[in-house]
C-alpha cells in the first residue's frame, strides 16, 4: 500500500465488539483472566494496551520498520536507546543535536560510564576517525536544529555497518513522509511525536522504530521496566493525527517554500537557512535523501534589537518553544531552546543572538507574509 493509505489504515481494524471504525481509547489498568493461565494476551496496562499498540504499528509501518515502541516523551524514547550501550562503551553524537538530547546524554547518561563523542557529523572523515573498538552507536539528527545542517544518512550507515556499529536517527523534523532513515540503512529511528506526527501542539510523546530484533527486545523491555508509556488518550490522539500527516506536511512545506523565497532577499536579514533553497550548502544531499524539505526555516537578523522587535510585534506567529504544529511559531534559539547549551558552545555552533527559528504552520501563507511585514515595519 502507498504511504497516504497506510497513514490512515495501518495498525487499525474496526473494533471486534461494536464495529466502531475508529480504534477505541482503552482506558483500563488491568484485564480479566478467564482462569489461571488463560487470558487474551493482555495482563496489565503498563505492558499491554490496544490503543497504544495500534499507534506503534501505525508509525512503524510508515517508517518501514517492524517494531514500534512508544514513550511518554521524545526524550524518554531517546533515553531508551541507552539500553543498547554499556558502561565503557561510547556513542558518536552530532554537536548540533537537540538541546534536550545534549542535556540527557552529557549531564545524565555520561554519569553511568558511557562516553559521548561530540563531533561535526557533516564531516565523514571525522566520523570515521572518531570510531574506536568501544564505539557502539552512531546517533544522527538531520536536519539539525536550529541551523538545518544535513547529515548524509546513507554514507554513515554504510560506514557503521562495515564496523558493526548501530545507527540511530532522530527523524522528528522530517517525519517518515519526507525521510525514511531505515530505507537508508539506519537500525533505529526515533521521534518526538510532540511535533509533526501529532501535529497539533496538544500532547508530548515519543516513539522508537526498528527492524533490529535485539534492539526491539531491549527497548521493549525498558518500556515495561521504566514505565515511561504514553496514556491511552495520548496514543489515540496521535493515532488520529497521523491520518492527516500527508495533507498537513504538504501544506506545511508549500507554505515554507513560499516564505523562504519571500524572505531570502530581505536586507534586514543576514541569511535565510532552508534546505529547499538552492543556496543551502546541503541542497543536493537534501534532494537525494529527502522527498521534501520540511517546514522549519531559520533566519538571522543583523542585529539582536531588530530580532527582538520582530518577536515582540509578530501576531499570528506565536513566540513559543516547539515546532511542527498546525500553527506557526517563532523561537529565539539562544535564549529559549538552546539556553541550556553553554554560551561558548552556542557560539561555536553558530547560534547567534540574531537567530530566529520559524516553524511554518498551515495557515494561509498570505496572512503569514502580511504578519511578518507588519512586525518588521512597526517600530
Ligand atoms: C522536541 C524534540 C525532542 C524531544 O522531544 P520531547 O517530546 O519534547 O521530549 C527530540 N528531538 C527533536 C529533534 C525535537 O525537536
Amino acid at each position: 500500500m502507498k504511504f497516504s493509505t497506510e497513514a490512515i489504515h495501518a495498525g487499525q481494524t474496526p473494533d471486534k465488539t461494536t464495529g466502531a471504525v475508529t480504534t477505541p481509547i482503552f482506558m483500563t489498568s488491568t484485564y480479566v483472566q478467564e482462569e489461571l493461565g488463560v487470558n487474551k494476551g493482555y495482563h496489565y496496562g503498563r505492558t499491554e494496551n490496544l490503543t497504544r499498540e495500534s499507534l506503534e504499528k501505525n508509525i512503524a509501518t510508515l517508517e518501514k520498520g517492524k517494531y514500534g515502541i512508544s514513550f511518554s516523551s521524545g526524550v524518554a524514547a531517546i533515553h531508551s536507546l541507552m539500553s543498547l550501550v554499556k558502561s565503557g562503551e561510547n556513542v558518536i553524537v552530532p554537536e548540533s543535536v537537540y538541546g534536550g538530547t545534549f542535556r540527557l546524554f552529557q549531564d545524565f547518561v555520561s554519569n553511568y560510564g558511557v562516553e559521548f563523542k561530540w563531533i561535526d557529523m557533516s564531516d565523514l572523515s571525522l566520523v570515521e576517525k572518531s570510531i574506536d573498538v568501544n564505539t557502539k552507536l552512531i546517533y544522527m539528527e538531520t536536519p539539525s536544529n536550529p541551523l538545518l545542517k544535513l547529515t548524509d544518512i546513507k554514507s554513515i550507515t554504510d560506514l557503521a555497518k562495515s564496523r558493526n556499529i548501530l545507527t540511530a536517527v532522530d527523524n522528528t523534523f522530517m517525519t517518515p513522509y519526507f525521510q525514511r532513515p531505515i530505507e537508508l540503512g539506519a537500525d533505529i529511528v526515533i521521534h518526538s511525536t510532540s511535533k509533526y506526527l501529532n501535529g497539533h501542539s496538544d500532547i508530548i510523546g515519543g516513539i522508537v522504530v526498528t527492524n533490529n530484533e535485539e534492539a526491539n527486545s531491549k527497548i521493549r523491555f525498558l518500556q515495561k521496566a521504566l514505565g515511561a508509556i504514553p496514556s491511552p488518550f495520548d496514543s489515540w490522539i496521535t493515532l488520529r493525527s497521523t491520518k492527516t500527516l500527508v495533507v498537513r506536511m504538504k501544506q506545511h512545506e508549500s507554505n515554507a517554500n513560499v516564505l523562504a523565497n519571500y524572505l531570502k532577499d530581505k536586507d534586514y536579514l543576514k541569511r535565510v537557512i532552508y534546505p529547499g533553497l538552492p543556496n543551502h550548502p546541503d541542497h543536493e544531499l537534501a534532494k537525494k535523501q529527502m522527498s521534501g524539505f520540511g517546514a522549519v526555516i531559520t533566519i538571522e537578523f543583523h542585529e539582536f534589537e531588530v530580532a527582538k522587535r520582530f518577536l515582540k510585534n509578530i501576531k499570528i506567529f506565536h513566540l513559543a518553544e516547539s515546532l511542527g504544529g498546525v500553527e506557526s511559531l517563532v523561537n529565539h534559539s539562544a535564549t529559549m531552546t538552546h539556553a541550556s547549551v553553554p554560551k561558548e558552545i552556542r557560539a561555536k555552533m553558530g547560534i547567534t543572538e540574531g537567530l530566529v527559528r520559524i516553524s511554518v504552520g498551515i495557515e494561509d501563507v498570505d496572512d503569514l507574509i502580511e504578519d511578518i511585514e507588519q512586525a518588521i515595519n512597526n517600530k
